[in-house]
């Protein structure tokens, strides 16, 4: 029997400033009074970037920079307390809290000024500071609300491996660590606020989930607990068709499979983290998302089956910030391990390969990868290829940045018949140039490279194309 426990995840913007976390607070406080609620808790919108600023400005070497920096987001952190919270005894026990975490985000600054070095930890340590200091906002908005709550730094809860900037968590260490932080708090009546985005190797070093990853603690958190459901809040009314910024008459999918919300997150839609559906698979714990501004409404139901439509073009989406790599030329026919050299090489980097294609005369093997892991490849497989460049067995290693992989996903669809035919046809009305195409094994999506500039318009046409406005039944 699965504990009643609900995850519930909230992401930037739905604590983007006192009104939206008093907002958050509510919806947590409507949800803990009929279960026990445990709510994961992103930065206030906006705080990780100039974070992270913060630290590339700190390595320059200005410190006083840095340090102004942090200062702006801490009076943006007092004008919430301010705002949240009435009683000035109450404030000042936050504000100690905040401060802690401010005072250790100027050490580490002036470190790495001094130091002119931003290590992968350190910046792990600056980055995670948002969550640090939101969660005991929501927590005390909460307490406003007359409710028990208290902050808990997933340090505490969620155990990784040592991948600064991407950590896997271990489920084992995790599942263990977080029952026994967690439950008791429940057990009390109190609900606990868990900082998203980061966790902690088994040694206790701070590390984070990867941009984007509060999603991910939510589900792993979920699954932890053996969680009835999870339910990530966010600033749009579940999975659309399409991403709305994009397509204005995107329209939200009421149940859609585990399989296909994670091909559209793997493929760019950042209305999830990638990884996010990972946890809960094998416990079948399905997903909400929902709009926090919004709660009224239903959202999207994530499950392991969804909800057949009987085959066929569930929703679009497309990733910008890729890179193209091709490693070819006719010399590399001969040569059996090019494809093997390629992808070890890419895989001791943890660089993401998206997809992949191969032309049939075997001269040149072309991949995407997301553009923050592109320089570091090339350069490893510069490195990887250095004597077969010399003997002209490889001849190239080329690079174009300016692309965009569009994915078509919907369950069954190599047992639909036209699909790929409808899509590309669509493709050549719009005058948009297919630079490679991947069907793949998957039979949840088609996949094809374009042109960056021709995103917009090849996602309109492929939303007129297959009427994803209309109701699907
Ligand atoms: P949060 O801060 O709550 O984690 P994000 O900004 O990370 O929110 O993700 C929500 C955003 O994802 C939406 O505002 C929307 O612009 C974008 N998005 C992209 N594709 C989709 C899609 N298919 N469905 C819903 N939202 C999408
Ligand atoms: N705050 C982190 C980020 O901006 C994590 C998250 O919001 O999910 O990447
Ligand atoms: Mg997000």
């Amino acid at each position: 029997m699965k504990t009643p426990v609900q995850v519930m995840k909230f992401g930037g913007t739905s604590v983007g400033d006192a009104e939206c976390i008093a907002r958050t607070a509510q919806i947590i406080a409507g949800a803990s009074r009929m279960t026990p609620c445990v709510a994961v808790v992103s930065a206030m919108s906006g705080v990780t970037n100039r974070l992270i600023e913060s630290a590339k400005i700190a390595q320059t070497g200005d410190a006083a920079h840095a340090r102004a920096t942090l200062e702006v987001l801490r009076a943006q952190h007092e004008a919430a307390l301010v705002a949240l919270v009435k009683s000035e005894t109450n404030r000042a026990a936050v504000r100690e809290k905040l401060e802690e975490v401010f005072a250790e985000g100027r050490r580490l600054c002036e470190g790495t000024a001094l130091l002119r070095e931003l290590s992968l930890r350190t910046l792990d340590a600056i980055s995670s500071l948002g969550e640090r200091l939101s969660a005991p906002l929501v927590a005390a908005a909460l307490r406003e609300q007359g409710l028990k709550s208290e902050s808990v730094e997933a340090t505490e809860c969620i155990v990784t491996d040592e991948y600064h900037g991407g950590a896997e968590p271990l489920m084992d260490l995790t599942r263990a660590k977080s029952q026994a932080r967690l439950l008791p708090l429940l057990a009390n009546g109190a609900v606990p606020i868990v900082t998203g985005f980061l966790g902690a190797t088994s040694d206790g070093e701070l590390t984070t989930l990867g941009r984007g990853g509060s999603d991910y603690s939510a589900t792993i958190l979920g699954a932890a607990l053996d969680a009835a459901e999870v339910i990530i809040w966010t600033d749009v009314e579940g999975v659309l068709t399409a991403d709305p910024r994009l397509v204005a008459e995107a329209r939200t999918i009421p149940v859609i499979s585990y399989r296909e919300a994670a091909e559209l997150a793997y493929f760019g839609a950042k209305v999830l983290h990638p990884k996010t559906l990972k946890p809960v698979v094998q416990a079948a714990i399905p997903v909400w998302i929902r709009n926090s501004f919004a709660p009224e409404r239903l959202g999207t139901k994530i499950t392991p089956e969804g909800q057949s439509i009987g085959g066929g073009v569930k929703a679009l989406t497309a990733i910008r910030d890729v890179t193209l790599i091709s490693v070819g030329g006719p010399g590399i026919v001969g040569l059996p391990d090019v494809v093997g050299r390629t992808f070890s090489t890419t895989a001791e980097l943890r660089a993401d390969v998206l997809l992949i294609s191969q032309s049939s005369s075997q001269n040149d093997i072309c991949f995407i990868l997301s553009a923050a892991d592109a320089q570091k490849t090339v350069e490893a497989l510069r490195k990887e290829f250095a004597e077969d460049l010399k003997h002209e067995k490889v001849e190239h290693i080329t690079v174009d940045p300016n692309i965009a992989v569009v994915a078509v996903v919907g369950e069954n669809m190599r047992g639909t018949r036209g699909i790929a035919g409808r899509t590309f046809s669509a493709m050549g009305r719009e005058n948009v140039n297919i630079i490679a195409i991947a069907q793949g094994s998957s039979e949840s999506n088609i996949s094809f490279v374009i042109e960056e500039k021709d995103v917009k318009p090849a996602l309109l046409a492929l939303h007129r194309e297959f009427a994803l406005s209309q109701p699907q039944s």
